[in-house]
């Protein structure tokens, strides 16, 4: 019996493993590979094996997620070299839909004229409802982080004149809201 559960071992090596195991160490930290993750510069570690072990280090790839971790760490790197994290902000900022809707909503018998998104567009709202106010000669006033509310039904006049006075607003990026409760 003893014999024969030997010449099975000996026979039936797990399949995918390859016999002799060897462990791998690292060039750079001395540690057996498997902990170059947790070595303060694993980046290096990494540099040494894709240099000495390529293939142990395709493998390590494919197990942190694929190509994904090596193209995000492309990125990171040329972002860097364009101007530091200011620029992933900036990125972001731009990300930001640039929208002004513009709906009338109603307030018992009257109606006002609501604003909203002109702050997508970088205007300062203060200016902005001054210079709604002046215009059309009625009660304007900030009412919200981006928002600016005129007293009366003047959706269509105000959308004409926001396309006029700032002409970065285009047609496209102001849209008339209709009437909605607000
Ligand atoms: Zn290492």
């Amino acid at each position: 019996m003893a014999t024969e559960t030997e010449e099975y071992f000996g026979q039936a090596p797990l399949p995918g493993v390859q016999y002799p195991l060897t462990v791998h160490y690292c060039g750079n930290c001395s540690m057996p590979i498997e902990f170059c993750e947790f070595c303060p510069s694993y980046e290096k570690c990494k540099a040494w094996l894709e240099q000495n072990l390529p293939d142990v280090f395709s493998q390590l790839n494919t197990k942190d997620g694929g190509g994904g971790d090596g193209e995000d760490a492309e990125d990171e790197k040329k972002r860097q070299k364009r101007g530091g994290k200011g620029m992933v902000r900036l990125k972001k900022k731009d990300d930001t839909p640039k929208k002004v809707v513009v709906f009338l909503s109603p307030r018992g018998k009257k109606k006002t004229t609501v604003i909203m998104g002109l702050k997508t567009f970088d205007l300062d709202l203060k200016a902005c409802s001054k210079t709604l106010g002046q215009k059309f000669a009625c009660g304007c006033s900030v009412t919200g982080p981006d928002e600016i509310v005129l007293q009366g039904d003047i959706k269509e006049d105000v959308i004409d004149f926001i396309l006029d006075k700032w002409p970065q607003i285009d047609d496209d990026s102001i849209e008339d809201g209709g009437e909605r409760k607000h």
